[in-house]
This record gives structure tokens, sequence and C-alpha cells, in this order.
């Protein structure tokens, strides 16, 4: 090493005093060291702080990307809400509470109305009867003639053979008369019309 204080170079490093100026040289070896140590030790602190500042930054970058991430999925489902509100929502429905007031007033409500049902099926009934009563049921007497059968009577009197039916409930005629008619009876033909 050199001699720090006279300059004096190429001293053996086993020499502990500066053979020119006496300066105790290990003093100053052993100071080297520790500025050395501490030079390794600042430049070790400094790529700590380094990466301190590194993860720092990155923590930022996280939490920005993170909020941002909410604030667009806030966004999303707010416009959800309000395509929602604008399309699909209905009217609120009231609220049905089955309390015994309210059971008691729907009771009294479906009474009348069926009430008023039975009263609407009677006068129904009511104006049928008249409009029955309306039809004037005209009649004549006809007096069996020989070889005379019930069908034949029908289609001639009513142009329909079936009405040889209601000329028997008419006439209390069983069916198994409808070919044997007694010959000089006299029946009713019944036509029935609206006035
Ligand atoms: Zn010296």
């Amino acid at each position: 090493m050199d001699c720090p204080v006279c300059h004096k170079k190429n001293i053996e490093s086993y020499v502990h005093n500066c053979p020119e100026c006496e300066t105790d040289l290990l003093q100053f070896s052993i100071f080297d060291m520790a500025a050395e140590d501490y030079l390794a030790m600042t430049k070790r602190s400094s790529i700590l702080e380094g990466k301190v500042v590194e993860l720092e930054q990155k923590r930022k970058r996280d939490r920005n990307n993170y909020v941002g991430k909410i604030y667009r999925n806030l966004f999303f489902l707010s416009l959800l809400g309000l395509i929602y509100f604008l399309f699909f929502k209905k009217p609120p429905q009231p609220e049905i509470v089955p309390d015994q007031a309210t059971i008691e007033n729907l009771k009294k409500q479906h009474e009348t109305q069926t009430a008023q049902l039975k009263k609407d099926l009677e006068d129904a009934k009511n104006q049928i009867e008249g409009i029955k009563a309306q039809t004037n049921v005209k009649s004549i007497q006809y007096v069996i003639q020989k070889d005379d059968i019930l069908w034949q009577l029908g289609e001639l009197f009513y142009n329909n053979r079936l009405a040889a039916y209601q000329i028997a409930k008419d006439n209390d005629i069983p069916e198994e008369k409808f070919r044997l008619l007694p010959v000089g009876d006299t029946i009713t033909l019944n036509f029935r019309c609206h006035e």
C-alpha cells in the first residue's frame, strides 16, 4: 500500500509503520476495510430501497387496476339496473294482508256476487218463461184413417218423419202402436209458433 500521510509508494503489507513518517499504517488499513464494508452496505441498502420502490409501484398499479375493475363492474351493474327498470319493471303489486276484517270483507263481497248471479239466473229463467208463454200453440184435430202410419203423418203435416215422436208424445201413443193406429180415433196435432 501507499502511505496516506507522506504518500510513500509500495510499502509491504507486513510493515506496520511507514518507514518514512512512522505513521501507523495498520489503523489506516482497518479504516479502509471499514470504509469498504460501509460502501458495500450502502450499495445493498440502495438495492433494497430500489426493490421497495418497485414493490410500492406494483402495489399502486394493482390497486388502480382493482379500483378500475370495481368502477367498471359498478357501471355495468347500474346499466343493467337501468335496463331492468326501463323495460322489465312491473308496477308494485298491492300486498295482501290476510287479516280477519279483509276475510270478512271478501266473504261479504262473494255473497253479494253470488246473490247477484242467482238473481240474474232467476231473471233469465223468467224471461225464458215469458217467451214460452208468448209461444202460441195452434192445434188441429185429425181423425185417423185406415192404413195411417205415424211417420207418414209426421211427413204429411210437418214435412219431417221424426215429428211422429212429438205427435206420439202429445197424444200418449206408445211406439209399438206407430203402425197400428186405431182407425176413427181423433188425435191432436200441435203447431208451435212465435207470435
Ligand atoms: Zn509515510
